[in-house]
């Protein structure tokens, strides 16, 4: 990564004529910002090159850049809080960043500096940061991608690429508050199998889940729970969130074994818990243990953990002909909890003990 050193980041920055004005109900992901980071990326050129933060707008790609036909495009997902004392904040970038090179990795994409990253998404959010929601449970939403964009139509890797980071205000996740959700353990489709991506956050995962989700929706479920694809026996994840279940005796959560993505909210679940003097362990969990626990009591709640909405409390879960219900309205005890821990750190109510926060200085 040599040549990366050298990157400059050149700022143009565009005048607007009127003061950001924020929808009453902000949808998540249809409004951008004023500017986007670009960086782009050519083997002939040896590397990265040409770093900038440039107006937010659409832009031209040949229908033959291979991302189009073969799927090399990797994704992050992260927010930026504006605090109490009027600070900005950024929950733990380097994470995602880091996350975003392991992603990189697997296919074939060519790794970048995550401190040059952390340094531009900065200036990103500064020359933004007016765009930053400043009511409660409100946040900026920043969404780093990278794809191939070379004309080609040949198998192999591209040798070109562009990554991009643009930002979009966000209300809550939950507008009529903490509620739990009901979700559908589909073994009629999986996500992902060892070896495979699942744990990159890459673009084919995500539509390889749009039937299943959609078969639940209908059925009145708001997400799908992902089993194992070997057996179909064993919990992997919750549409796009990790998920923890709360025995009476242990806070367990599925290992990473290469199937599922590894959250920065789940980590960050792990260590809060572990603080708390919870017996945490990540396991395999299989669906006969859940059955077992919600028939003998002993299963006391199932959440799901991501940026999104840092905890999705489960109030009701269908496998085959078990319906497991918990409750339609109140969320259970442990994910409240972390609920507010968590943004009580994000929002700067609560000291950040664990360094998690990043500010634009
Ligand atoms: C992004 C994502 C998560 C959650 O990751 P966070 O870093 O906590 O936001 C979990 N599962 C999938 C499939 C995801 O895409």
């Amino acid at each position: 990564m040599e040549e990366l050193k050298t990157l400059e980041l050149d700022i143009q920055s565009v005048e607007r004529k009127s003061p950001v004005e924020l929808p009453e109900n902000l949808v998540f992901g249809r409004i951008f910002t004023d500017h986007i980071f670009e960086m782009n990326y050519d083997t002939a050129k040896g590397g990265w090159y040409d770093a900038k933060i440039k107006k937010m707008d659409d832009f031209d790609l040949s229908p033959a850049a291979m991302v189009l036909h073969y799927g090399q495009t990797i994704f992050e997902g992260l927010k930026a809080y504006k605090q109490v004392d009027g600070k900005v904040a950024l929950f733990r970038p380097g994470k995602n960043f880091e996350r975003l090179n392991n992603s990189a990795r697997r296919l074939c994409i060519p790794e970048s500096d995550t401190d040059f990253l952390l340094e531009s998404l900065k200036e990103l959010v500064k020359l933004d940061q007016d765009w930053i929601p400043t009511k409660p449970g409100h946040s900026l939403y920043i969404r780093p991608l990278l794809f191939a964009d070379d004309p080609f139509l040949g198998v192999r890797p591209s040798e070109k690429y562009k990554l991009m980071i643009m930002l979009s205000p966000v209300g809550p996740y939950y507008p009529e508050g903490f509620k739990p959700v009901p979700i559908l353990a589909t073994d009629e489709y999986v996500r992902a199998v060892r070896k495979g991506v699942g744990e990159c956050k890459t673009a084919g995962n995500y539509a390889a889940g749009l039937l299943a989700q959609r078969e639940a929706k209908k059925q009145g479920f708001t997400q799908v729970l992902w089993l194992d694809a070997i057996e179909q026996k064993y919990i992997e994840e919750v549409g796009t969130m990790n998920i923890f279940i709360h025995f009476k005796d242990e806070v367990a959560t599925p290992m990473l074994s290469g199937t599922i993505l590894p959250g920065v909210t789940r980590m960050s679940v792990l260590q809060i818990l572990r603080d708390w003097g919870y017996n945490v362990n990540e396991r395999m969990v299989s669906m006969d243990e859940v059955l077992e626990g919600y028939k003998n009591g002993n299963l006391l709640e199932l959440f799901g953990t991501g940026t999104a909405a840092v905890i999705s409390s489960i109030g009701r879960l269908k496998y085959k002909d078990t319906d497991m219900r918990w409750s339609d309205d109140e969320a259970g005890e442990l994910g409240k909890k972390l609920y507010q821990e968590i943004t009580a750190i994000q929002y700067g109510r609560k000291e950040d003990k664990y360094g998690w926060l990043t500010y634009l200085d």
